[in-house]
């Protein structure tokens, strides 16, 4: 039987995957968009705050099919309890709000209807896709192009493509069969664990709280989820605690100046996973192979938010692709440089400039010192007047 040929396949259709994917058949590409999981984005490993720019900016029009609640702002804690409000309603009233022509600053979104969206969107541009299928590895053959193992189902398939794209997240495997390295080192790996409960108030904000106390290397959370449920999380770095990401989650919940505010609240659901709170990847490309979102690590290194900046660096990927497959050139790690480059220019430096800011905090060995700059970083960082505005500007949430 012949085997398939595809100008692109992309694996993994999480945002950077499906985005990359549709904005590929945007440009005329013949695409094919294989993700391992039978139903997407379950189990849900997310809390899906995005900003509304990180949204529009990708082409998704905010929708009611995948948004659980509208946001408006932030409120910043230190460790005591004190609090930086910044409730964009309050800024900028004519702008932000609920009401006729005013508009949120973000959203919640539920990433298994989310992601089945963003598949739903690339679908429509024409990609081809296989869920329920897993990549098992690739390689470069002398024509140009290269060849991809795959399992669908139990069967095992083979397909050739130009570009072969990486976008299966956190420790990409498709990288490291390209021999990039996409490990990620157990310093700059948060542990996050979040409690989906009832019963605890929320008012339109994403509630950060800082403090080594709380969540050491890196910060809990209270996000509203919709119809009065919320999500009570945090990220903590392994290597800076005895404890586990749920030890530490109980005692945030139990011990904390929210403990009132807690403690009808009733656990619902528990979701986790790794987040890299690290520098992007040094090399995100080889022969015939790019690595988008999580797999390159295009993740905020200060807040550890990934769904913004996947979305974007697909829009970068697949307008990239439409012009090397258009151009006939052969897709070789040096010609696929651009990709990175391209990247680094929208977004990727800026990244790196966030990651020197994440490193000078965690690198402070005085606890309360460190305590203080995370404190200021954090509520600079979401201030509409902040020093860091140029760069959320791109990066968002
Ligand atoms: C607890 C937690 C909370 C978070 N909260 C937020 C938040 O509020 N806001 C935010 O912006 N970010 C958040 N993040 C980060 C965010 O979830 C990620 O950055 C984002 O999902 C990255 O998107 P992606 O498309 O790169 O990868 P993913 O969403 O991880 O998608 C990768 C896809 O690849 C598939 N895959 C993997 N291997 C293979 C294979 N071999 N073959 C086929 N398919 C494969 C997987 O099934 C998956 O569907 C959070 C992360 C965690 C763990």
């Amino acid at each position: 039987m012949a085997i398939p040929k595809y100008d692109v396949v992309v694996i993994g259709s999480g945002p950077a995957g499906a985005t990359t994917a549709r904005v590929a058949a945007e440009q005329g590409l013949h695409v094919l968009l294989c993700d391992k999981r039978q139903e997407l984005g379950a189990p849900i490993q997310c809390s899906g705050a995005v900003s509304r720019h990180g949204l529009e900016s990708a082409g998704v029009e905010p929708s009611s099919e995948f948004v659980l609640e509208a946001i408006y702002g932030f409120g910043v804690y230190n460790t005591a309890g004190e609090s930086m409000i910044l409730d964009y309603r309050q800024f900028k009233p004519d702008e932000y709000g609920a009401g006729e022509g005013q508009k949120p600053l973000g959203f919640v979104v539920d990433r298994r209807r989310f992601d089945r969206y963003l598949m739903t969107m690339a679908e429509r541009a024409g990609v081809e896709v296989m869920l329920k299928t897993e990549a098992l590895g690739y390689q470069p053959l002398a024509d140009g192009n290269c060849e991809v193992q795959l399992r669908h189902f139990n069967e095992e398939i083979r397909v050739q493509a130009r570009v072969l794209v990486g976008a299966d997240g956190l420790q990409s495997q498709v990288g490291k069969w390209a021999g990039l390295r996409t490990h990620i080192k157990l310093t700059e790996l948060a542990s996050c664990l979040q409690f989906v409960v009832d019963k605890v108030e929320t008012s339109g904000l994403l509630e950060i709280v800082t403090g080594h106390q709380w969540a050491p290397g890196g910060y809990a959370w209270v996000f509203p989820k919709g119809h009065g449920y919320a999500e009570i999380g945090l990220g903590v770095i392994r290597t800076m605690t005895a404890k586990n990401a749920r030890q530490h989650l109980d005692h945030f919940i139990k011990q904390s100046f929210f403990k009132e505010r807690f403690s009808d609240c009733r656990i619902l659901e528990i979701q986790g996973g790794g987040v890299p709170l690290a520098a992007p990847l040094k090399t995100q490309y080889a022969d015939n192979l790019i690595l988008v979102g999580d797999a390159a690590r295009h993740v905020n290194p200060i807040t550890g938010g990934g769904i913004h900046t996947a979305l974007s660096s697909g829009v970068i990927a697949g307008n990239f692709l439409g012009e090397i497959v258009r151009s006939g050139i052969n897709p070789t790690k040096k010609n696929l440089k651009k990709y990175q480059d391209l990247w680094l220019e929208d977004m990727g430096n800026k990244m790196w400039q966030l990651y020197g800011v994440k490193k000078q905090i965690f690198t402070t060995k005085d606890i309360i010192q460190r305590d203080e700059m995370l404190y200021r970083t954090m509520s600079g960082y979401f201030s509409p007047y902040s020093e860091y505005k140029n760069i959320i500007g791109i990066l968002g949430y």
